[in-house]
This record gives C-alpha cells, structure tokens and sequence, in this order.
C-alpha cells in the first residue's frame, strides 16, 4: 500500500468534475478553516457578489481525529512560517533601502572629494603665486640697496 493510498478519505485524489446551480464546472477549493483544514470543496466558480450561485459541496469527507490533529498542526507551522517570511521579506526591503542611501552618501562623499582637490589645486598655484611675489619684492629690495 503506498501512501497515497493510506487515507482514510473515501473520494479519490481527482474527485469526478461538479457542476454548480448555473450549469458550469464548479470549482474545487481548499478550505483552511479551523474546523476544516485542507478538506476540498466544489463551489461556484462565479463570485457570490456578482452573478454566482450558492453552491457548495464537500469532496473530501471529515477527516478522522488524527488526520485532523496532524493537519491543523501543519496549518499553525505553515501561518508561523508565512509570518517568518513576511519579516524577512520586510527585513530585506528595509536593508536595502539603507543600501541606497549608503550609495548616495558615498556619490555625494567622492564629489565633494573632487571639489576638494579641485580647490586643493587653486589653493597651491595662489601659494606658488605669493610666494614668487615675495620673492621677486626681496629681490627688489636688495637691488635698491
Ligand atoms: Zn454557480
């Protein structure tokens, strides 16, 4: 006996297609109710606010006490994970975030740098310039001696 075959529900894994209270294919859903975790159901497959009928049957039957017990244990771990996954995802997004703005502040940081050697720069040259006038105005003076 394989696994599949081990449970304890009567309908098959592709239960036989269903058709709702309009005359189209129902749809087969999942429900993850507390009462009802993974029990399939057929119903309509228009919205119930639109033009859907109330169409609404079980496929699979209850499932025994342990399969239930299993299930809903299944349920709790999977909304535990989803909301592990959330905050990691949001965890992420803020991350990279102050990546971006880690990037903009070093762009802003590397053009004030050029700024500062480009002043760096006139700095030395108007130094080379008073000290060549200082120069030239000693030379001068010891001329006119
Ligand atoms: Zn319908």
């Amino acid at each position: 006996m394989t696994s599949q075959e081990g449970g304890s529900s009567s309908a098959s894994m592709n239960p036989e297609q269903k058709y709702c209270m309009c005359g189209k294919r129902a749809r087969m859903n999942t429900s993850w109710t507390y009462n009802n975790p993974g029990r399939r159901f057929f119903t309509c497959a228009r919205p119930k606010e639109a033009t859907g009928c109330h169409f609404f049957e079980w496929v699979d039957d209850d499932f025994s006490g342990r399969a239930m017990a299993v299930i809903t244990h299944l349920n709790h771990r999977r909304l535990y994970l989803e909301e592990k996954l959330k905050l990691v995802e949001e965890n992420l997004s803020e991350n990279d975030e102050k990546r971006k703005i880690l990037q903009c502040q070093v762009e802003e940081l590397t053009e004030g740098r050029i700024v500062m050697q480009a002043e760096n720069q006139m700095l030395k040259k108007q130094m080379y310039f008073c000290v060549c006038v200082v120069v030239a105005m000693v030379a001068l003076v010891l001329m006119l001696k």
